[in-house]
């Protein structure tokens, strides 16, 4: 019989869990306090208590061929960015096709999770678990905690003097649903994160005013990148990250911001952020300059007070008579049901090998699959890191000492600052770890033999070599070789630009325009000249 593991949650993050569990071997349970699978892109048109929430016109962020489990392709009709139904839809049908549901205990809450008295021998968990108003206790030999990190709201509101004279309403973006409440109204939304920058997209639609208060502003990307394709189709390649991480950071600071001034000059829209080579997650929005443009939305610094009726900002300008206020200032991660010291070892910070598994257990038996964020989707990442996990379960991997995770976790928060590329600092300060997701994604990937081997593949196989070092970083090359391979990874990997462009060529006027020939050519030439200077550096 396999190892018995407790799965918490049926979010993306848990049913990745689930599977890699049944590829190990393990036996999975998983508790799920809703009564359906998709997480956060379950939509309820009210916030339900202790699961994410969001708003009516969500439409992901990540493309389609980005964002799938990466032996489950999305259909080629389906949009490249989706409404959350449409997300919704295909968590579903995963679900279903890998034959997942029958692991998955609904409306079953997850109270509280306590290492046995056997633990340094066993390992072992006793986990409570609530439903019917019915409490029951169950041992466990591993668990993973998928309980999603966009729940508990960020509702700074001791921070805004005079808030509490304020006349209208205030609320957080996690009580937002959509529009129809404010037309006509004065609204200020706090906070220019992808949420505040959405609602207040949607809101400048019927509202009279709205005005968005940032502290620090950000930079604005298109999710129509060069070429009109999806952007992290085009962002998110190895060569693009080798280009990135190959020059000294003053240049690469430099191109950075450049490139994002590409399509408009933030300086000139009140949204230049103040560190600008910062690698802080940009907000994702089509409309957000063109509505700026027209006057029904406006950008201000931080708010240094209230009135009962208006905000008075930073530069001294005020916005007055409000009729709303929408804090969009994220979240909090949260595990109610864990000793916040296992996940916080040490000075209230996250401690966790990789941002998965906590350094100073006795046995390795919990991982957080989720936590990190990287501009990267998610579901590859929750992938990957659950097919570690399992591994470890199930003894066919063994994590480095104690003081080797530690060590590591100091040189990713920059405690050792060995170099600024992949310090915390490059990342600005966050409730999640945030991480480049390449470098992570095959770190991940190493661990458990499935990092991509790209001078083997040129040898074997150069047209797929050319696709996986200068395509988008797809989730098909983590189940393209070693354990858990995917026998489909080739043909998605190249195929996947087809089904990028099915969905919008819904009018096809002439004969496709081919890449010209000599352009794989020119490819393959500079790809062999960089693969000879890579070895003529390090040999
Ligand atoms: P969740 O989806 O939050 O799932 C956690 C599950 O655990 C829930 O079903 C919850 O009910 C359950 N649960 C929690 N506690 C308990 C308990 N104690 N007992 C039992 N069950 C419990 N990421 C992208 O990659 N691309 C995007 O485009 C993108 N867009 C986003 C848009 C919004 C508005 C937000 C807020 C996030 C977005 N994200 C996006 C990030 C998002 O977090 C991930 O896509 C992903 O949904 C996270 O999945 P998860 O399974 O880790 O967590
Ligand atoms: P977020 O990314 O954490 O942004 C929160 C914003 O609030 C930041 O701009 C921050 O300002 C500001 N803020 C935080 N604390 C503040 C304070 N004390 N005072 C004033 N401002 C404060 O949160 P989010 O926008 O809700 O997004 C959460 C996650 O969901 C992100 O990963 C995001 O990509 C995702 N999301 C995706 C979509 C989509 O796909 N369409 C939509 C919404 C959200 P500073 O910059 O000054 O720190």
């Amino acid at each position: 019989m396999g190892k018995r593991v407790a799965i918490i949650g049926a979010g993306v993050s848990g049913l990745a869990s689930i599977r890699c569990c049944l590829e190990e071997g393990l036996e999975p349970t998983c508790f799920e306090r809703s009564s359906d699978v998709g997480g956060l892109w379950k939509f309820s048109d009210h916030a339900e208590e202790g699961r994410a929430s969001i708003y009516q016109s969500v439409f992901t962020n990540s493309s389609k061929e980005m964002m799938c489990f990466p032996d489950f392709p999305y259909p080629d009709d389906y949009p490249n960015y989706m409404h959350h139904s449409k997300l919704q839809e295909y968590i579903q049908t995963f679900a279903q096709k890998k034959n997942l549901l029958r692991y998955i205990k609904f409306e079953t809450l997850v109270s509280s999770i306590k290492k046995c008295p056997s633990f340094i021998v066993t390992g072992q968990w006793d986990i409570v678990i609530e439903k019917d108003g019915n409490q029951e206790s169950i041992i466990f030999d591993a668990v993973m905690i998928c309980s999603g990190h966009h729940v508990y709201p960020n509702l700074p509101t001791n921070s805004f003097p005079g808030l509490e004279n304020f006349q209208g309403n205030y609320f957080h973006s996690r009580d937002y649903k959509g529009p129809d409440a404010f037309k006509g109204k004065r609204v200020l939304v706090i906070g220019l994160g992808n949420s505040g920058s959405d609602i207040a997209v949607e809101l400048s639609r019927l509202a009279a005013q709205v005005m968005i208060s940032t502290r620090s502003g950000s930079w604005v990307m298109s999710r129509v990148w060069d070429d009109g394709y999806p952007w992290d189709m085009v962002y998110v390649t190895r060569f693009a990250s080798f280009l990135r991480n190959v020059f000294p950071p003053l240049i690469s600071d430099w191109l950075y911001v450049k490139k994002m001034n590409t399509w408009f000059k933030h300086e000139n829209y009140g949204l230049m952020p103040l560190n600008g080579p910062l690698r802080k997650e940009p907000v994702f929005n089509d409309e957000l300059p063109s509505r700026i443009l027209c006057g029904a939305l406006s950008i201000k610094p931080s708010v240094k007070l209230f009135t009962e009726t208006s905000a008075m900002f930073e530069d001294g300008t005020m916005f007055e008579a409000i009729d709303s206020i929408i804090f969009a200032t994220g979240y909090n991660y949260a595990y109610p049901f864990l000793d916040d010291s296992i996940i916080k070892s040490r000075n209230n910070e996250i401690t966790l090998f990789k941002g998965i598994f906590p350094p100073h257990m006795e046995k390795p038996t919990l991982a957080v699959i989720g936590l990190v964020q990287s501009l990267g989707a998610a579901i590859p990442t929750a992938d990957l890191q659950a097919r570690w996990a399992a591994k470890v379960f199930a003894d066919s991997c063994i994590l480095p000492t104690m003081k080797e995770m530690m060590d590591d976790i100091d040189e990713k928060m920059g405690k050792k600052l060995k170099c600024l590329f992949f310090s915390f600092l490059r990342f600005g300060q966050s409730q999640t770890l945030q991480t480049d997701y390449i470098t992570y994604m095959d770190e991940l990937g190493s661990f458990i033999g499935a990092k991509p081997n790209i001078p083997w593949l040129m040898l074997t196989d150069p047209q797929l070599a050319l696709e996986v070092y200068f395509g988008p970083c797809s989730p098909y090359q983590f189940r393209l070789m070693g354990p858990g391979k995917w026998d489909g990874a080739r043909n998605a990997i190249l195929t996947q630009w087809d089904r990028t462009v099915k969905p919008t060529r819904s009018r096809v006027v002439s004969e496709t325009q081919r890449q010209h020939p000599f352009f794989n050519l020119f490819k393959m030439l500079s790809f062999s000249v960089l693969l000879l200077a890579i070895l003529l550096v390090f040999y």
